[in-house]
């Protein structure tokens, strides 16, 4: 039998690039497009020399409907995972309609062309900000969404489009919000680094480390949480990236549509990050206490259970294994 084509939109990102690690691992063909404004071609060759596997690479915005209607038409593609979007918080406070434009046309483009080309399986990345403040916790699918910024918005908007399409039965879809992805592949090859402000929060750790800045800003001393910095529920990418794998079999085999969250269902605060980095190190971190950001939310961590019942996912790896691979990526590329 013949692999499976998967189209990973956003492919050369972050967590992008770990996910197509792990579909070429389990024996899917990949095609990636992405306009690498967050990324470098460099990791698709990474992506290649890790797995000894060749993927396909398209230079394309998702906005492009002609350029990606030509991938559609030459590969027989069988599901998309899209991840492709714009995702800084702050970003989209200043620039709304960017993150509008690629997070939400580049969604309805992606659309038109699976209707065009009759392929209905997709699994959408969301994001654990839909949830905006909640006052229970940990936060369940059944919480009512709560967007609080443009890239909020952006992600609960897409989740609206495709539901409404899955309703139509026009798109069996696996929706997985993401609570805080971190860590590297063991390889060292790939990991977190992004080309602007886009950060996540071990990006910004790890410039300080390695001597970039002089000193971490920790967002938010006075937040009602134990030490009074916010606390969110990491997840180590390669559990992620397993994640994606359960939810495309569960699409591909079962036609099975589901919106789950994706995360440990432990929370750390972001000095217990600090400190585990520390302990691993050897030395101390400097760092400042600022002002909270907008859009920023005290605790924020998930219910595991339906995740586990859905498509039988469970994290296996803990902060320490994040923080160590974070380290062993940022060594290869502080060298
Ligand atoms: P990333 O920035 O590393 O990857 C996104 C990729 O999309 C990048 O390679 C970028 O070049 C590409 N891209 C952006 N705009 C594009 C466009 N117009 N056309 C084509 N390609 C474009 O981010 P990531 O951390 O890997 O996130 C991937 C997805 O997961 C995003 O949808 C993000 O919103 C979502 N997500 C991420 C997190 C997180 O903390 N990393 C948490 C929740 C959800």
């Amino acid at each position: 039998m013949s692999k499976k084509k998967i189209l990973v939109t956003g492919g050369a990102g972050y967590l992008g690039s770990h996910i197509c690690l792990e579909l070429l691992a389990n024996k899917y063909e990949v095609l990636v497009i992405d306009n690498l404004v967050n990324s470098d071609i460099s990791t698709i060759n990474s992506i290649q020399e890790i797995s000894l596997k060749k993927l396909k690479f398209y230079q394309i915005d998702i906005r492009d409907q002609k350029a990606i209607e030509k991938v559609f038409s030459e590969n027989k593609i069988s599901a998309v995972i899209h991840l492709a979007a714009l995702k800084s918080i702050t970003e989209s406070l200043e620039n709304p309609y960017e993150y509008y434009d690629v997070n939400v046309s580049g969604l309805i483009t992606l659309l038109k062309v699976m209707e065009n080309y009759r392929l209905k399986n997709l699994i959408f990345s969301s994001s654990a900000v839909v949830y905006g403040k909640q006052t229970i916790q940990p936060i369940s699918e059944k919480a009512k969404l709560s967007p609080e910024n443009p890239y909020a918005f952006s992600k609960s908007i897409g989740e609206e489009i495709i539901s409404s399409l899955v309703k139509e039965n026009k798109l069996t879809a696996g929706v997985l919000r993401y609570f805080n992805p971190a860590g590297s592949h063991e390889s060292g090859l790939i990991g977190d680094k992004p080309n602007k402000t886009q950060g996540n929060i071990i990006p910004k750790i790890l410039e300080v480390i390695f001597g970039y800045e002089k000193v971490f800003k920790i967002y938010g001393s006075d937040y009602e949480t134990p030490d009074g910095t916010g606390v969110r529920d990491y997840i180590h990418v390669d559990d992620l990236s397993k994640a994606h794998i359960l939810s495309l079999q569960k699409i591909l085999n079962n036609q099975q549509n589901h919106t789950l969250n994706i995360g440990t269902g432990k929370g750390h605060s972001v000095l217990e990050l600090i400190k585990a980095f520390e302990e691993v190190l050897g030395k101390k971190i400097p760092y400042v206490f600022e002002n909270r950001r907008e859009g920023d939310v005290a605790e924020c961590f998930t219910e595991t259970s339906l995740a586990k019942d859905i498509i039988g996912f469970q994290s296996s790896k803990d902060i320490n294994d994040m923080v160590s691979s974070s380290l062993n990526f940022a060594k290869n590329y502080s060298a």
